[in-house]
């Protein structure tokens, strides 16, 4: 249940109404915003007799969340969520936020000439993986906490803030130490003990669409995040898995649309992941851009025929330059902007 206010609502009238759902044995969520405050309602399991609250002053509607994800809906809050990775990289607003980087870390050399090269191409966060989960446990397994350490120090050398993936508890509460928004990776995205350790996390989760996730899915992982108290929470499609091994995921352009109507969250894109074809990662990047995602995150390395993962859809740092400029032009034919480091630098966005 959600409880709207009148715009001129008094803060006392707003606090009778937590009292009242309080009083009924459920916990009140004063959400003040730009154009209305709303309270919304949890610790329901059914439907909830709104009959003590309709008449209580300052009320002005009282709606029932129909979703089963109901504080990641648009029914609940209205206005987009911005989620800030660093300073003046902020992801739902207008900026379109690239984020690229190898998918592993991989040596100090390698990710902090991955750094400069992003960044010098205009990105305005590095990914790169220091735990990671791969299908064969004898695949290269990620370097662990110094991998944390050595983004930490390409980070000291860029500005450039980052973006790695925890695979469980233990791993999450090392990355928060170390990461400016913690990646909960696609095979993760059902792992309800690591969603609910995130969320209690203060630092911003990157969630990926799992492999043959539902979007409704997606939106109620996203949930377990926000209900146990983090709401900073990128949503990201990465592919889902079909009948055809023609590329290694089927890209769901459809998710991006779908997504920003039923929820407040930002969604970007992963055409790295959705394509895992280098030659279709530039069109889908700019296919996603277009289709108005958030921000991209992209895997970039400085020697993809060398790398330790996912080499086969990593760009080559010239091509990444190249799609940075399409995906301004293509920002600015849809009225937004790709967020520049300079601008972040300057704390403009
Ligand atoms: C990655 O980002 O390198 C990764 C493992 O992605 P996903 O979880 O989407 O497969
Ligand atoms: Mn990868």
């Amino acid at each position: 249940m959600l409880v709207v206010m009148h715009h001129d609502a008094a803060a006392s009238e707003v606090e009778a109404v937590c009292q009242t759902i309080r009083d009924m044995g459920y916990q009140p969520v004063p959400m003040p915003g730009e154009q209305r405050t709303a309270i919304g309602l949890i610790g329901n399991e059914g439907p909830v007799d709104d009959s003590q609250v309709v008449g209580l002053p300052g009320v002005a509607q009282v709606l029932h969340v129909s979703k089963p994800y109901k504080q990641v809906s648009r029914e609940w809050k209205a206005e987009t969520t911005l989620v800030t990775l660093g300073p003046g990289v902020v992801v739902g607003g207008r900026d379109v936020v690239v984020i690229a980087g190898p998918c592993s870390v991989e040596s100090e050399e390698q990710i902090v000439a991955s750094a400069r090269a992003v960044r010098a191409a205009g990105a305005t966060a590095l990914r790169g993986g220091a735990f990671k989960p791969r299908s064969s446990p004898y695949s290269f397994q990620g370097l662990g906490k110094r991998g944390l350490e050595l983004l930490a120090l390409a980070r000291q050398e860029t500005g450039l803030p980052i973006v790695t993936e925890a695979m469980d508890e233990a791993g999450a509460e090392l990355v928060a130490e170390y990461a400016d928004c913690i990646q909960l990776g696609a095979r993760n995205m059902q792992n309800y003990s690591l969603l609910r350790a995130v969320g209690r996390m203060k630092k911003p989760v990157l969630l990926k669409r799992g492999l043959a996730a539902t979007i409704t899915e997606l939106l109620m992982s996203a949930e377990y995040i926000l209900a146990a108290g983090n709401p900073q929470v990128i949503l990201c499609e990465r592919g889902v898995r079909t009948f055809d091994s023609a590329a290694r995921n089927m890209f769901d352009l459809n998710a991006i649309p779908i997504v920003q109507r039923l929820s407040h969250l930002p969604i970007i894109a992963d055409p790295s992941h959705g394509t895992g074809l280098r030659d279709k990662v530039t069109p889908m990047a700019r296919a996603a851009v277009a289709a108005g995602a958030d921000g991209i995150i992209v895997e970039v390395h400085p020697n993809p025929d060398r790398a330790l993962s996912d080499g086969a859809q990593s760009l080559f740092p010239e091509q990444f330059a190249q799609l940075m400029e399409a995906l301004r032009l293509i920002a600015g034919a849809i009225d937004r902007n790709v967020a520049s480091p300079l601008h972040a630098e300057l704390g403009i966005g």
